[in-house]
């Protein structure tokens, strides 16, 4: 297949025009995410670099003041996509180092040219830092984000990866053989690579961004900010994976804990003393379950636990013991001696998607151990109702 340079250069450059409209949008509408502006500054100093080198025919080699320039721009540009994707994670961007990173390498191979090293080994010191700087930004993409790993990261990692490992290559080339390193050829095979990681790099960044917000709002819509247990809406999609997993013949216990005599906290320390008891009662509730168990708050100081394949006896038993627990430890209050609190539970058994009919018996338990003087575990075993059609 014959490439036409000129055709690369300008298909290059209406790519790199195209990611600039969308970046400039996406970071003019999302002014807190600073990373939109380091990576518009990597595809503008990429673009200003490929227009300058697309001007030196490759009849000759550059002269000092044009490789000083070309090179300080892509090394700008690779450097802005590494100090972009820490920006991405949160990371802290050392102002020093992005200088050095942008600078040193323009200035040595000028530098390397005036001084009359020989061109191949200037060139070679070029490519080394270019996959330094690419290597750098792959391992910096798939780093963790909000404590979580991005799919799309690795469509990053991967594209600079790729282009790490490509300037390798070319510096095998560089050192160990004497092809020409600025034919026509040469020039052609670079646009391409250019080309293809830019659009899996500058697409990489956008997915990231898109994933990361899904992440976040799936969480906030999901989540009790007090408590960070799941809220109702996060409950419902968890049940709906419990039911997909459900036999006729299995049974699930439910547990319907409510703090006692909750509002008189409320009253007499205030109500931040009353959120304190709610986030900590949550932190307890939730060590004292198993990793499988469901635990969500259910509205105001009531708290709903789902235990996968748990019947009513071992079911009795776990409630029991997290009354004892709760009633052992006091409560750390902001400005007050910690308090005592007590909580009372209504336990039942949740067969196939009974959710319904399992809350409601739950709840009445809840009633009796409120009505029986709280600070107790009620509940009555689930009568398994005969599937329509069968006999008992
Ligand atoms: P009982 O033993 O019968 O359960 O009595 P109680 O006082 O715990 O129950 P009641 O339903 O009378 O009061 C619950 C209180 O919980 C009333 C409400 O203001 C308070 N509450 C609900 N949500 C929050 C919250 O997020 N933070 C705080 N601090 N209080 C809350
Ligand atoms: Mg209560
Ligand atoms: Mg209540």
């Amino acid at each position: 297949m014959q490439f036409d340079l000129e055709t690369l250069h300008l298909s290059s450059a209406l790519g790199r025009c195209a990611y600039l409209i969308v970046f400039t949008i996406v970071a003019v509408r999302n002014p807190g995410e600073r990373c939109h502006w380091h990576w518009i500054g990597a595809i503008f100093a990429s673009m200003i670099g490929s227009t300058i080198m697309a001007r030196v025919p490759t009849t000759r080699w550059m002269t000092f003041a044009e490789a000083w320039v070309i090179y300080t721009f892509f090394a700008g540009s690779l450097a802005l996509s590494w100090s972009g994707l820490r920006e991405f994670h949160g990371k802290s961007v050392p102002i020093r180092t992005l200088a050095w990173m942008i600078f040193v390498p323009g200035l040595v191979y000028g530098g390397m040219m005036l001084a009359g090293v020989p061109l191949r080994v200037a060139l070679s010191a070029a490519v080394v830092a270019g996959a330094a700087y690419a290597a750098l930004g792959a391992y910096e993409a798939v780093q963790r984000s909000q404590g979580q790993r991005l799919w799309s990261a690795y469509i990053v990692a991967g594209a600079l990866g790729s282009y790490a490992v490509m300037l390798c290559l070319t510096l095998v080339l560089l050192v160990a053989t004497d092809i020409p390193m600025n034919s026509t050829e040469s020039a052609t095979a670079s646009m391409i690579v250019d080309q293809a990681s830019g659009i899996l790099i500058y697409f990489g960044y956008i997915a990231m961004a898109n994933e990361r917000a899904l992440l976040t709002i799936e969480r906030l819509a999901y989540t009790d900010p007090l408590t960070d247990l799941v809220n109702r809406r996060g409950l419902q999609i968890k049940l709906a994976q419990i039911h997909s997993n459900a036999t006729p013949e299995g049974v699930d216990g439910v547990l319907l804990v409510d703090i006692d005599h909750f509002k008189a906290i409320n009253d007499t320390y205030g109500h931040d003393a009353g959120d304190a008891v709610l986030a900590t009662f949550s932190q307890r509730l939730r060590d004292s379950m198993r990793r499988s168990d469901i635990v969500a708050r259910w509205g105001g100081e009531e708290f709903l636990v789902i235990l996968p394949k748990t019947g009513f006896s071992d079911l009795f038993a776990v409630a029991e013991r997290l009354r004892r627990t709760i009633e052992a430890e006091p409560f750390a209050l902001p400005d007050a001696q910690p308090i005592r609190v007590t909580i009372s539970v209504g336990i039942s058994e949740m067969v196939l998607d009974g959710f319904e009919e399992a809350m409601r018996q739950a709840d009445s338990a809840l009633y009796k151990a409120k009505t029986c003087g709280r600070n107790r575990v009620c509940g009555t075993r689930h009568d398994r109702i005969a599937p329509l059609g069968m006999t008992a």
